[in-house]
């Protein structure tokens, strides 16, 4: 019989949220295409935008990228901002090049950005014109990656919830995992499924078009990333029904969320703790060892990943951790109710920015650490604030019981980093 810690008797679902609608700093949905393109193996990314879009991908890319790039920018000069029909002209010759040059490509993205060139292009007709001409070898979709519509991970959100209009029509009952994990996390999800016989089991996005999921009225989804309110809401519309669970990330988070879907396949009690119990006793104390470091440490989440509830809920109930503020840029209430029951009341939880009021409150707490994005960590590192990188809770495998201390891991590394500096400089007095 599998037993987990009960939630608090007071949560955070029905605590006033503080909302902020000022400015923010974080960064495009175009970011989403550094790990799209790596789990999407026949799939394109061509950004529609500028030379500063271009920038980003290939700085953010840069370090990252170990594949064949599957993504590259169609630069639309001011030059074009004369004509609409010379742009979209444009664009079909070099969607023409690129599909001429890449057979292996089977499905493209025309993914949007923020110049006003681009926003007056209508890429979801450019997306059926160019479908339309490539059919049936390659599916043309749209999205849009632009900064003023979306923050970094709401790129993927954008991109899965195009998908799902043109997904197949389905008839009996599937599971679907939603969300992109790196192969090696989703072989995991797979396997454990596997052994508490809950199945078929599909992913979106898939690993290869071939492999895209059906989609109907007996299909149960489940999210894997807490980002994807766009993609829920297409899934609903499309008659599925949603799984709602906390996000499998550490030891109670990923036995919940197994147990919510064990609970729809009707899985027994016994089969699902045969199951579980030892990956999670495994976790568990590998999770304490380097909870060592934490328990007790204060921690002030910024709204920037969407990652944030759901992570302050693993640092409070396993790690020990204090939170001051729990910031998300937006509140989910149906993807997020199970994280906020979760959650002890006494955070602040904060929906969007106003990024100085919110920086005044960090400097008044002086939380021991602070999680947020790269443009807003150097400053506060230099007034001796430890602080974490959202964007590298996004890049690292932090999902489900192999990589529960991993993900501990993260955020006790920079308090580590500040005792030894501090310990460095005391003896260097
Ligand atoms: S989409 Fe907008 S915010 Fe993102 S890189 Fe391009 S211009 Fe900048």
């Amino acid at each position: 019989m599998t037993t987990l810690p009960p939630p608090p008797a007071i949560g955070c679902r029905t605590v006033p949220v503080l909302r902020e609608r000022g400015q923010r700093e974080v960064f495009c949905g175009l970011t989403g295409i550094i790990w799209l393109h790596r789990k999407m193996q026949d799939a394109f990314f061509l950004v529609v935008g500028s030379r500063t879009c271009a920038h980003l991908l290939q700085a953010a890319a840069g370090v990252m990228i170990f594949a064949e790039p599957r993504f590259g920018t169609a630069i639309l000069e001011e030059k074009d901002l004369a004509g609409l029909a010379d742009a979209n002209a444009e664009l079909d010759r070099e969607v023409a090049r690129l599909l001429a040059r890449r057979p292996d490509i089977r499905q493209l993205f025309l993914v949007g950005s923020c110049p006003s060139e681009v926003i007056k292009l209508d890429l979801h007709r450019a997306a059926e014109r160019l479908s339309a001409i490539h059919a049936p070898h390659v599916r043309v979709l749209n999205y849009s990656g632009s900064g003023i519509e979306t923050t970094f991970t709401q790129g993927e959100d954008a991109c899965l919830a195009a998908m799902v209009p043109v997904l197949p029509e389905a008839n009996g009952k599937e599971l679907l995992v939603v969300g992109a994990l790196p192969d090696v996390v989703e072989d995991q999800v797979l396997d454990l499924l596997a052994k508490l016989g809950v199945g078929p089991v599909r992913c979106l996005p898939a690993r290869r078009s071939a492999d895209l999921p059906s989609i109907g009225p007996e299909t149960r989804f489940i999210l894997a990333q807490p980002f994807l309110g766009d993609t829920h809401a297409a899934l609903i519309r499309r008659g599925a029904q949603h799984i709602a669970a906390p996000f499998p990330f550490g030891a109670e988070g990923t036995t919940r969320w197994l147990a919510a879907v064990a609970a729809e396949w009707g899985v027994s009690a016994d089969r699902f703790a045969d199951v579980t119990d030892a990956p999670r006793a495994r976790a568990e104390r590998a999770v304490a060892q380097v909870a060592e470091r934490l328990r007790g440490k204060s921690v002030f989440f910024l709204p920037d990943s969407q990652l944030e509830l759901p992570l302050a809920r693993f640092l409070a109930r396993e790690c020990g951790m204090r939170a001051v503020e729990i910031g998300t840029p937006y509140l989910h209430a149906e993807i997020m109710g199970p994280e906020l029951d979760l959650i002890a009341a006494g955070p602040t939880i904060s929906e969007g920015q106003d990024v100085d009021l919110q920086l005044d409150r960090v400097r008044a707490a002086r939380p021991d650490l602070t999680v947020c994005g790269l443009g807003l960590a150097n400053p506060l590192e230099s007034e001796g604030l430890s602080t974490k990188w959202a964007i590298e809770l996004v890049f690292t495998p932090i999902h489900l019981y192999e990589q529960a201390a991993d993900l501990a891991s993260l955020f006790a590394r920079p308090l580590r980093r500040r005792a030894l500096l501090g310990a460095a400089r005391e003896a260097a007095e």
